[in-house]
């Protein structure tokens, strides 16, 4: 019966099985990357519209393996995802973004707040605000320094217990963004009751507003919203002059992406911060 099987049948199978085993190859190094010592978070500034002066940073988690050579966080987070090697991942990314933010203070004038990402996982973990409440202690950085982004198909996944979850983390003290805002479900109903204080306008919009009208209308519809509600704005994966102008017009308080500085390694961050202080 197999030979009888269309070719195109085998080559498909043929190839899903290299991209299982491509999976599985990473999968296996992956288990060893926090113990190795492989992973490294890069820090992206956001700047204050109005002032230009970085206001905080992105950590992003980067995996440097001597194989395989800098993994890109889009490759291996659903990996740890489903594995749920996330969990402890995800806690190393709190706590040495929030050690580096506690040297940073020590150094420069200026408090800045560092953002961190968390996975479905993490926000489903039920010492998830223990574990943090712990951390600040430990790195003894103030609450109001940390900031932690969710996306909206993540909060939807558990809507009631991701909401319940999310105000025990602002009785703590930090911040909470909504990353990519305006791509998930758009669920405009429960956006006031989500307990954030930021809101992050995806690139996908901020992409083409000068030149596409739709987009910029859109973008200026969540602007206006985002202002009622009180939120902070900030416009993600602005690259060019015109998109910073435009937004800034517009109302957004910060701006993130390559137009100022893409995510770079700690000392080049530390640097920046130097500089940008002298301003
Ligand atoms: P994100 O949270 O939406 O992060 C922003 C992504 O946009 C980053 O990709 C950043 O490098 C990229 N970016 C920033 N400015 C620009 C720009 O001007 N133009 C363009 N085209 N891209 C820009 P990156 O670092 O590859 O991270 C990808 C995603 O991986 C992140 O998207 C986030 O969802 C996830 N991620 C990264 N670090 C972590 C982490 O520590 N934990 C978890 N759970 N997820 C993480
Ligand atoms: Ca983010
Ligand atoms: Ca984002
Ligand atoms: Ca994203």
């Amino acid at each position: 019966a197999y030979r009888q099987m269309p070719n195109n049948y085998q080559f498909y199978s043929a190839n899903m099985n290299s991209q299982l085993q491509e999976r599985l190859a990473l999968e296996s190094k992956l288990r060893y990357a926090l113990q190795r010592n492989e992973l490294v978070l890069y820090y992206q500034p956001r700047v204050d519209t109005t002032t230009g002066k970085i206001v905080s940073v992105e950590a992003l988690l980067r995996w440097q393996n001597p194989e395989l050579g800098l993994v890109s966080p889009a490759k291996f987070i659903p990996i740890a995802e489903a594995n749920g090697s996330i969990v402890p991942i995800g806690e190393w990314v709190i706590r040495t973004a929030c050690t580096q933010n506690r040297l940073w203070q020590e150094s420069l004038s200026q408090s800045l707040r560092v953002a961190v990402n968390l996975s479905a996982r993490q926000l489903a973990q039920l010492n998830l605000v223990e574990r943090i409440a712990s951390i600040l202690n430990e790195t003894q950085l103030n609450p109001a320094y940390l900031e932690l982004e969710v996306t909206e198909s993540l909060m939807m996944e558990n809507l009631e217990q991701s909401i319940r979850v999310l105000e025990e983390l602002r009785e703590l003290g930090v911040k909470l963004a909504l990353d990519d805002f305006g791509t998930g479900y758009s669920s405009l109903n429960y956006l006031r009751r989500f307990p954030i204080h930021t809101l992050k306008i995806d690139r996908s919009f901020v992409r083409d507003v000068v030149s596409n009208s739709h987009d910029g209308a859109v973008t200026n519809a969540i602007i206006t919203l985002a202002k009622s509600l009180d939120l902070n704005i900030t416009a993600e994966g602005v690259e060019t002059q015109e998109q910073c102008e435009y937004v800034k017009a517009q109302g957004c308080h910060e701006i993130q992406g390559y137009y100022f500085s893409p995510p770079i390694p700690t000392l080049a961050m530390t640097a920046l911060l130097k500089k940008s202080e002298k301003v």
